[in-house]
Parts: C-alpha cells; structure tokens; sequence
C-alpha cells in the first residue's frame, strides 16, 4: 500500500471542500471518502487504489433512517448495510431491500458496510483487482484481457468492446427495482439523480463508473412510497450459498389485482456493466396475467438483447431462469 495522508471530518461542507480539490471522482481519485472501508482499503492494499488522501466521513451526521411525509423513507449515505436490512420499515415495506442486503458478503462485513460505500463499490472483475494485467477500467487504454480470457462472472448486457465488467452490488439491484434517488451534496450544492441515471456505461470510458464529480458527497438515498398491494422479491443465483457475489439476480416488485399485473418493475444483477433494470420485462409483464407463460415472455424480453463472450454463455438461461422464479415467488406471496 502506498502511503496516504489521513484525516477525519465532523461537517459535510468541510468533506466536500476537501474533496473537490481532486481531478476526477472515478478511477484513481487522488483524495478519497472512506466509509466502511470494506472496498477502499481491500483495493488500497492491492494497489489498485492509490489515493494520496483518505477523509474518514464516519463521524458525519449521516446515519440515520427516517420516515418521508410523502409515505418514503430517507436512508442516511453512513447506515450500516445490517441497520437498514433489519429496519422495521425495510423489512414490512421494502423487502427486496433487505432480502438483496442480507445476502450480501457475510454478516461481519454487513456490519460495516455503509450505504454509499455499497453504491459505489468496484467491479470484482480479477483482471482488475491484478496489477500486473492490462485492464481498460484501471488502467485506460492498456486494453482488456476479459474478453478473450476468464469471464465466467462477467457481464452479457451493456457491454462494450473496451469493458465486460460487472457491478457486483446486490443492494444497487434491489435500489433499481425500487426506483431509488441518490442524493448528492457537491461544490454546486445539492442534487438528486435517480439511480437509473446514476451508474454510465462503460463505452469508451470504462474508468468512468458513476456521475459523481470531485467533492461530491453522498449524504443519503431516498425510496418513494412502496405501491399499496404490491409485493417484491429478491433471488440471488452464485456458486456457493454464501459470502459470493451473484451470477445471477433478480429484484422484482409486482402489484397483481384480480390476476392481472397492474405494476411491475425488474432489475436484474450479476449480468450488466451496470445494476440492470430491465424495461422489456416490465412491458411484457403488466396489463397480461400473472402467469407461468406470461413470466418466460418477460424473462426472454429481459435477456433479448445479452452478448455473451466465451465463458459467460450459461448466464443467459441462469438469468431468465432467476427472474421467472422471483417474479413466481413474487405473485404467490
Ligand atoms: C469478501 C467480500 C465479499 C463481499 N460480498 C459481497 C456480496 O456478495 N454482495 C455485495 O453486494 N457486496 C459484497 N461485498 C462488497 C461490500 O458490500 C462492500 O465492500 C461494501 O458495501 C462497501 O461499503 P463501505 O462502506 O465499506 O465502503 P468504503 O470502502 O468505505 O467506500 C467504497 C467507495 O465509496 C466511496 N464512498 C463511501 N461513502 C461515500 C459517500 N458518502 N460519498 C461519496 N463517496 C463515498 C469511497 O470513497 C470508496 O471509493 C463484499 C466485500 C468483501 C470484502
Ligand atoms: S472487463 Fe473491464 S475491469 Fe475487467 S479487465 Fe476488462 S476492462 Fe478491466
């Protein structure tokens, strides 16, 4: 690990002046937030992270889950990923939230996660995480040896020909289902970015992950009002029943009335550069009958557009077989 200097902010306003004095957010950020520390240090000892200047924002206000007056909920950037999975309210009216959180890494790393770290954790991609292989995301235009080497685990939608990378989070699926907003404090001052906007392609620029610009901080994550009647379901598809990051997942959230799906909203992990929220499937999913064929036309929908490369082939069945199971669980809940 190359040395860093460190220092500790008690006032938001303080970390985002510091903070803006870096040239990029992305990839190779000079000065860097440090929250849980779960993904930043795990990356600063492989030297994949090299920050010159660590701010510890733990002790910011920001860990709180309150109540919106509109019926939403206010998730603080600094709650813990094991606080928010348990929260009555996340429980009762956002399970997929929870579900997608508690099958995340193991408990031990739940207590320290934090809810921006897990928005912004890293691709899990090895070629990355190895500084002695090329790798477009780490290192731009040193090229990218996934694609004609080990991709078992890397991604078949919204690929390009600079970047297979998947993002690993299951929280961020579960957050795209639910239409989450990401607040963001910066040098500008405050502005809130769905999630569907929030994570870019990789393109041209696969070092470039997120809309974040130097100083910005995120200070929370907001939830509408859950759908009166609807029920939501989170499915984790890997290799080992825990501490695994997912092959395939699925978020899904389903209002059904009389046999009819009024509503629905898919997002699929594992398989996109980005948490995947899958439009196709939410088209071919409501107005029809909540029903076995109706699930398989969603899930082709979802997976019509996949690019496999060699060794990630099997993700196409493995994805559509994930999402018609949630969504089955989802209409008998
Ligand atoms: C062995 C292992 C297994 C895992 N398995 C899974 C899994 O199965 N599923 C899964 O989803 N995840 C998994 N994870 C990843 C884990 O969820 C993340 O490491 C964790 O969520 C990161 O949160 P953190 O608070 O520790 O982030 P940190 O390491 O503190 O920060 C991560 C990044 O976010 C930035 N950041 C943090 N907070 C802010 C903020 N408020 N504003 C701006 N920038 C900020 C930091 O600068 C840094 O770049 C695993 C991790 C490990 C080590
Ligand atoms: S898939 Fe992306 S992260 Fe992995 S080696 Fe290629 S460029 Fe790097």
């Amino acid at each position: 690990m190359k040395p860093f200097a460190f220092s500790r902010v008690n006032d938001p306003a303080q970390a985002i002046k510091s903070a803006a004095a870096a040239s990029t957010a992305q990839q190779g950020a000079e000065i860097r937030f440090v929250a849980g520390g779960t993904a930043l240090i795990d990356l600063m000892k492989l030297d994949v992270e090299q920050p010159h200047q660590v701010i510890d924002i733990n002790h910011l206000p920001l860990d709180k889950v309150e109540n919106l007056s509109d019926g939403g909920l206010k998730i603080g950037a600094l709650v813990r990923n094991s606080d928010l999975a348990h929260h009555s309210r996340v429980e009762r009216d956002y399970a997929v939230l929870s579900q997608a959180l508690l099958s995340s890494a193991s408990a031990q790393l739940r207590n320290m996660a934090t809810t921006s770290g897990n928005l912004l954790q890293r691709t899990r991609c090895m070629y990355f995480r190895d500084t002695h292989m090329p790798c477009n995301k780490r290192e731009p235009g040193s090229g990218c040896p996934a694609i004609n080497g080990f991709n078992r685990t890397l991604a078949i939608l919204g690929t390009s020909e600079h970047c297979i990378a998947t993002n690993p989070s299951d929280m961020n699926v579960a957050l795209t289902a639910l239409e989450a907003t990401i607040v963001i404090r910066g040098a500008g001052g405050e502005r809130e970015v769905p999630i569907g906007e929030f994570f870019v392609l990789p393109g041209d620029t696969p070092n470039r992950e997120t809309v974040m610009q130097p100083g910005d901080l995120i200070t929370h994550v907001t939830l509408p009002p859950p759908r009166a009647g609807a029920h939501s379901h989170y499915l984790k598809l890997r290799d080992r029943a825990s501490y695994e990051f997912a092959l395939a997942s699925a978020a899904v959230v389903l209002g059904i009335d009389s046999g009819t799906i009024r509503h629905a909203r898919v997002a699929l992990g594992g398989v996109g550069t980005r948490p995947w929220r899958s439009s196709a499937a939410e088209r071919a999913l409501e107005g029809k009958s909540a029903n076995a064929a109706t699930f398989a036309t969603a899930a082709n929908a979802a997976l019509s557009h996949a690019k496999p490369q060699g060794g990630n082939a099997f993700k196409i069945e493995l994805a559509k077989r994930c999402l018609i199971n949630a969504l089955t669980t989802t209409a008998t809940a």
